[in-house]
């Protein structure tokens, strides 16, 4: 069998939590054999949310639970040439075009709209900035409007071509991008997006295996299609469950659920969040 690299990607925005925990130990065990790799990339694009502290929180947490990664730690914030090249193939081929629209006026556009299309994740991007004129377009950028880059994504899809994807627990996956719509490849406050720059980091970093919560599948459709845009390799995925806490909640930063930090600190030993991790993995 070829041998492994696989990645756990956290974003420094917060600390890490044991849903992460349990993601990172997965994608550690995944590639422990001879020949083997395991990534850690740091996934720092929202600059003005990443810390420092977050960062470094990151490596105890890990080197805590006995796992240990490849240097250098890629972070994304350093190689923002790579997804503006990547943004320029995709230019080339006709496939972006600039969205003004604040996010007031695409929820102000959905409400209006009866028919607007919703997917997955909810309403998808009307598509007002769409069909703009070249000139309108023109004039708007030259006045320092600030604007996303969204990929046009019916023309993409067809030249992309039927896609599929392997993710190891549901088998191969029909690949089904316009069920995101008009995604943003390129934000107004940074010149990247989340697709964007995990598709091409996981490409440039060879890796072969991303293993992710269930929460990022249907992102999952919209990398294979980038992948055929940008002549990427498309890595097998594995979409973990979620794991949730004693209320029954979805782990999250957000709904602040105890850290690693918070459990290392009040004595929990690493050997107890890893059986924790065992026991779920042999549920
Ligand atoms: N950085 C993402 C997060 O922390 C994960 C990205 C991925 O694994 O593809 O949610």
């Amino acid at each position: 069998m070829a041998s492994i690299i696989s990645r756990f990607a956290p974003s420094p925005n917060g600390y890490l939590h044991f849903g992460h925990a349990y993601s990172a130990v997965l994608a550690w065990r995944a590639a422990q054999r001879k020949g083997d790799r395991f990534l850690l990339r740091i996934e720092d694009i929202d600059t003005w949310r990443a810390r420092p502290k977050f960062e470094q929180a990151i490596y105890k947490d890990l080197a805590w639970l006995g796992l240990s990664w490849e240097q250098p730690v890629r972070r994304q914030s350093e190689h923002m040439d790579d997804y503006a090249r990547a943004l320029d193939r995709l230019k080339d081929r006709d496939l972006l075009y600039p969205c003004f629209c604040t996010r007031k006026e695409i929820q102000a556009e959905v409400a209006r709209s009866q028919t607007a299309p919703h997917g997955p994740e909810g309403f998808l991007y009307p598509g007002t900035c769409r069909d703009l004129s070249d000139e309108e377009r023109s004039e708007r950028m030259a006045s320092g409007e600030p604007h996303a880059l969204r990929i046009h994504m019916d023309r993409a899809v067809k030249q992309a071509g039927p896609l599929s994807w392997t993710d190891r627990k549901a088998g191969e996956i029909k690949a089904d991008p316009e069920s995101l719509g008009d995604v943003v490849l390129a934000r107004k406050d940074t010149p990247t997006s989340y697709h964007l720059a995990v598709t091409v980091d996981d490409a440039l970093q060879d890796v072969t295996l991303v293993t992710r919560g269930l929460d990022l599948f249907h992102a999952t459709h919209v990398h294979r299609l980038l992948q055929a845009l940008l002549d990427l390799p498309t890595p097998e995925y594995r979409h973990h469950r979620l794991i949730r806490d004693n209320q029954g909640e979805r782990m999250a930063k957000r709904r602040r659920s105890e850290t690693l930090a918070q459990m290392r600190d009040r004595g929990v030993p690493a050997s107890d969040v890893i059986a924790r991790i065992d026991a779920i993995i042999s549920a």
